[in-house]
């Protein structure tokens, strides 16, 4: 058994982390601030109805989330609802994947989009056979509307497709998001093999689907963890790092980037340059016969952008969760009136629907940084000895994911893996 290695922040990646650690052998001992596992991926319990603090989606290209799961006994073929993908703003635009290998499961999707016209389809085929053709490279400071005027893409395509896509996908408007980083989105999901372009929507809560089958794989491997224990600035004594009375010599930090200057003020600047997008989830429970055309589906105009039937999902039978992604006028409403224009949006796709019994809302302020163009990373390695970073927001190829998350928690824990080995 190698040293104990300490693990800070139980949300995805601190989770994915202390699993990979314990799977090499080490003694994993993680913290986390609060009594609820997932971090911004959690649970929430809210009116005596557990949902969770945002509704999540996650799709088959999720790897390293999937392959994890798998590890941890929380199987996502019971865990999550998959579907073919369906993007669906009801009366204006469908497009379905069929089930054909990839890439034809894309072409076809487009080829049969209700909503545009020919023009429109061959246009979106040649953008993405132009991506394909390119590798998938962009030129880095390119936002993604820059990119489609560049391409000189119809408008209508713009605001029905890639527009909410990129919001989906990156948390960040069209205008402000980076190309490059929808473009390795793009690479993994609609351009990869058609199980990658799959949804794959939560059929559990958010701490449920991998954290706490996470956490009781970590105590079955003889690692501990400590809820609801907040660390304090990090400590160096002699060769070591002083966490809760326990030396360390390897520590990943896996708190969001806005908790990093409460443990290492020194390592704050690395993330001086990252701005803050929000997403708001705004619950209505209806009476249980109440339900949505499709699990999930969008809404072109309005305050919210897509709602979701947590009955479909999770058996919560009336209760529709609607989401709305990034900055906006929303921001400036009282909940109470937003969530009446919710209310609102949604007779538009369920006729005769009587007023919700309750609805509240939840609003994560920092959901995830700002995917903006040529956006500076800090790398898992910082130049603090035994010190590594995971998080959504470290360096690499995904934008504020639980995918991005999970893959860096991984990342983390093979260069400690790597150092231990060296020094033994
Ligand atoms: C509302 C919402 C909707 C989203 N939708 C999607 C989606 O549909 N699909 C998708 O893939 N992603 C989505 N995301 C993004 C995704 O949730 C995040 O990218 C991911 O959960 C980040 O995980 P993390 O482990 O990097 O950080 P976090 O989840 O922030 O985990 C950090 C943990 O560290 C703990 N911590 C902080 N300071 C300390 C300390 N001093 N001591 C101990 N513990 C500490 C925190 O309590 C927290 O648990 C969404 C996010 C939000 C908020």
């Amino acid at each position: 058994m190698a040293h104990p290695v300490a693990v800070i922040g139980a949300g995805y990646a601190g989770l994915a982390a202390a699993v990979e650690l314990c799977v090499a052998g080490h003694e994993a001992h993680l913290y986390e601030a609060s009594k609820t596992l997932g971090g911004r991926a959690r649970a929430s319990e809210s009116h005596d109805t557990v949902v969770d603090n945002g509704q999540h989606i996650l799709i088959g290209a999720y790897r390293e989330t999937l392959r994890l799961m798998r590890a941890v006994g929380a199987d996502p073929d019971v865990l999550l609802k998959r579907t073919p993908l369906r993007f669906e703003f009801p009366g204006e635009f469908l497009m379905v994947a069929p089930k054909l290998p990839a890439p034809l499961h894309t072409a076809f999707a487009l080829i049969g989009a209700k909503g545009i016209d020919w023009r429109e389809k061959w246009a979106a085929i040649r953008l993405m056979l132009g991506l394909q053709i390119s590798g998938f490279r962009i030129e880095p400071d390119l936002t993604v509307s820059d990119w489609l005027t560049q391409h000189k893409t119809p408008s209508r395509q713009r605001r029905l497709l890639w527009e909410p896509l990129c919001i989906a996908a990156l948390n960040t408007p069209a205008d402000q998001a980076s190309a490059q980083v929808l473009a390795n989105v793009l690479r993994d999901s609609l351009a990869g093999s058609r199980e990658a372009s799959d949804m794959l929507l939560p059929q559990v809560d958010l701490s449920a689907l991998f954290p706490e089958p996470a956490a009781a794989f970590i105590a079955a491997h003889g690692g501990r963890i400590q809820r609801g224990k907040r660390i304090g600035p990090l400590i160096r004594e002699g060769n070591a790092w002083m966490i809760d009375g326990t030396a360390y010599s390897q520590v990943v930090i896996a708190v969001a980037p806005y908790h990093l200057a409460g443990l290492v003020p020194e390592l704050a600047p690395s993330v001086a340059n990252f701005d803050w997008e929000p997403i708001v989830t705004t619950y209505l429970a209806y009476p249980p016969e109440v339900a949505l055309p499709q699990p999930m589906v969008g809404i072109a105009e309005g305050h919210a952008q897509w709602l979701f039937d947590r009955g479909a999902l999770c058996g919560q039978h009336g209760l529709i969760a609607a989401v709305i992604s990034a900055r906006g006028r929303h921001l400036d409403l009282p909940a109470e009136e937003l969530e009446l224009a919710i209310h609102g949006e949604l007779l538009r796709i369920v006729p005769n629907l009587p007023l919700p019994e309750r609805t509240w809302t939840i609003t994560e302020k920092r959901a995830t940084f700002a995917c903006v163009p040529n956006l500076q990373r800090p790398p898992a390695q910082t130049e603090l000895p035994g010190l590594w970073l995971a998080g959504d927001y470290v360096a690499g190829d995904y934008p504020a994911t639980i995918e991005g998350a999970v893959r860096s928690g991984v990342n983390a824990a093979r260069l400690v893996q790597q150092t231990a080995s060296r020094q033994a």
